[in-house]
């Protein structure tokens, strides 16, 4: 290839029209160049890559350009725009303020300001980054910017506007650019793909749109990238192996699993999946918007919201006709939950295997009464055992009737000829499955209708089943409950009382987040206060305080008492400054301990 040029320059936009994805925002720039209503400073704010600096140099060229065209644009031809085209132009001045952003770097540039133009009308100084600038540099550029000479224009760019000291802002008419929409990249890259002869499915623009994420340049490069790796004939499936994005099919299939309960078939792919390279809780959240656009998809309203090209379009349709909507809004839920405790899990694959175990029993609507098993049973064989392949039989059969004989998606092997040996399960997933009989029962309980297994289901539910079920249960349910509590329980009871108090009590609030109650015996707590005003006041709050943290403990008994303190008693040590200090009354080897090693109180 002779002088190779990257896409993103070869076809950086020269006019306003010719900018993708920010039209609305170029006509109104437009709009002010043919109306003569320029203002000194503007801010460009907006992601990286969506057209900010080029915006910003289409703009310089055209209020130089000597002889605009009827729409408003630059002529291309006058002396002025020949200049800027080929660079050299000095009626622009360019400052990156990422890596120029010291007070000289501005002082430099304040100086440039004072001359004026020798040919065309306006001298624009384009700052990108400007959020880079030290305080110094901003201060120094500040003067500048409240009385600019009126021959020049100032074109802020920025990524982080809330970055912007507000004095800058309020000298600034400001303009958001958008993400550029996925359809809007990809219909740019079929023009380019065109242009240069390039074979290209439109599925695989899709997917090198969707990683550019409302970037064009990112698409760009992206673009340029496939190019060279696929020698031009751009595919779907060149496209996902090279940028090492994984195929919506997998997601596809996953659900179909998920609706027919088969968990050890969605464990295998997970398998499979991350045995291709990919980050589980790059998976997960995948999956995630895998569920989201599912959702997306079962209601015309929202359908435009689907970011996705038109084959794979038609997919989503049909799988989300055979997806119930509370199916998707649970699923959405756990595949969230998991993606919040992913950075903090110790076991990450763990966390991700339970997430789909859970989302694939979803739909099983069988209830826990079948083949007479305990009704505490939260999750169900995963694994389809030789002895109860009716059971599972009939927990596919309701949604492979649903199933459209037509659809595209890999169709899941109907449950008669699923094998019937048990996997060889991994053991972690036992374990998981152990730890998961604890936790609360999964519901599942069938929508709508009450049938006499569910009633059934209901009386039987044990005691404790129901405590489970219903964590946070009213004042009157608990009145009668008699839990035992411990010192953290109150501790956290009593912490979490203080931040209901209103504003107007916040010293009070204050006053209880460093008292501490002392537990006299199971039942009852003491508050041990220095003086009168506060005994009365921590009085008063008592029943208060008693209605609220007795359900909050479970305990209706639970009491508080406040007194006044013994004069030895004044001493109670708060903070650890106080704690370490009577320590060292007590021994004093523990100051020497401190200094020999250096040691700091946190
Ligand atoms: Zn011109």
């Amino acid at each position: 290839m002779d002088n190779y040029i990257v896409s993103a320059r070869k076809y950086r936009p020269t006019t306003f029209e010719s900018v993708v994805g920010q039209h609305a925002l170029t006509t109104t720039l437009k709009n002010a160049i043919t109306t003569g209503k320029l203002a000194h400073a503007y801010l460009f704010c907006g992601p990286r890559g969506v057209g900010k600096t080029t915006c910003a140099r289409i703009f310089a060229k055209t209020i130089n350009c000597m002889n605009l065209t009827p729409e408003g644009e630059a002529c291309n031809e006058c002396e002025s725009c020949v200049a800027f085209n080929e660079h050299r132009s000095y009626n622009i001045y360019e400052l990156d303020a990422a890596s120029n952003n010291s007070v000289d770097d501005i002082r430099q540039l304040v100086e440039q300001v004072r001359i004026p133009p020798q040919i065309g009308k306006y001298k624009v100084y384009i700052i990108d980054e400007v959020h880079m600038l030290s305080g110094p540099a901003f201060n120094a550029f500040l003067k500048t910017l409240e009385e600019p000479p009126h021959h020049t224009i100032f074109i802020l760019a920025t990524t982080e506007k809330y970055k912007i000291i507000p004095t800058i802002l309020s000298r600034c008419q400001i303009y958001d650019f958008n993400r550029i929409g996925v359809e809007d990249i990809v219909a740019h890259l079929a023009r380019i793909a065109a242009r240069e002869q390039i074979v290209s499915e439109p599925e695989a623009l899709n997917v090198i749109a969707l990683k550019a994420d409302g970037g064009m340049r990112d698409a760009l490069s992206i673009f340029d990238q496939v190019v060279s790796f696929t020698g031009g004939h751009i595919t779907y499936k060149s496209v996902i192996e090279n940028l090492n994005v994984l195929d919506y099919e997998y997601y596809f299939r996953l659900t179909d699993q998920m609706l027919n309960n088969q968990v050890s078939e969605a464990l295998l792919l997970l398998n499979e999946v991350i045995n291709k390279g990919f980050d589980a809780g790059h998976f997960i959240t995948g999956l995630a918007s895998h569920f989201r656009d599912l959702l997306v998809s079962k209601d015309s309203a929202t359908l435009p919201l689907l970011e996705v090209g038109a084959s794979i379009r038609r997919q989503y349709g049909t799988q989300a006709q055979q997806c119930p909507q509370k199916f998707l809004y649970r699923a959405i839920k756990l595949c969230n939950d998991a993606d919040l405790n992913y950075r903090l899990s110790k076991n990450k694959r763990l966390l991700v295997e339970l997430t789909l175990i859970q989302i694939a029993q979803l739909t099983d609507e069988t209830g826990d009464v079948e083949g007479g098993r305990s009704p505490k049973q939260a999750i169900k064989p995963i694994f389809n055992t030789p002895q109860t392949p009716q059971a599972s039989q009939a927990q596919a059969q309701p949604m492979q009737s649903v199933r459209q004989p037509d659809t595209p998606t890999p169709t899941v092997a109907p449950a008669a000829t699923r094998p019937t040996t048990p996997h060889q399960p991994p053991t972690d997933v036992l374990e998981a499955l152990r730890r998961e009989e604890k936790k609360p029962p999964v519901m599942t309980m069938p929508k709508l209708s009450i049938s006499i297994k569910q009633t059934h289901t209901a009386g039987e539910a044990t005691a404790t089943q129901q405590a489970v079920a219903a964590p946070l249960p009213s004042a009157q349910e608990t009145a009668q409950e008699f839990r035992p509590f411990g010192q953290n329980e109150l501790n956290d009871a009593w912490l979490s009382f203080a931040a209901t108090l209103p504003h107007e009590q916040i010293a009070l609030a204050k006053r209880m987040q460093v008292l501490r109650p002392a537990m006299l015996d199971e039942v009852t707590f003491e508050i041990v206060l220095d003086n009168d005003i506060a005994v009365k006041e921590f009085t008063e709050l008592i029943p208060t305080l008693q209605d609220y943290i007795r359900p909050q403990l479970r305990n209706a008994r639970a009491t508080m008492r406040v007194r006044l303190s013994e004069p030895e008693e004044n001493k109670r040590p708060v903070s650890k400054v106080e704690k370490y200090q009577m320590m060292v009354e007590k021994n004093e080897a523990l100051a020497e301990l401190k200094e020999t090693f250096g040691l700091e109180l946190y």
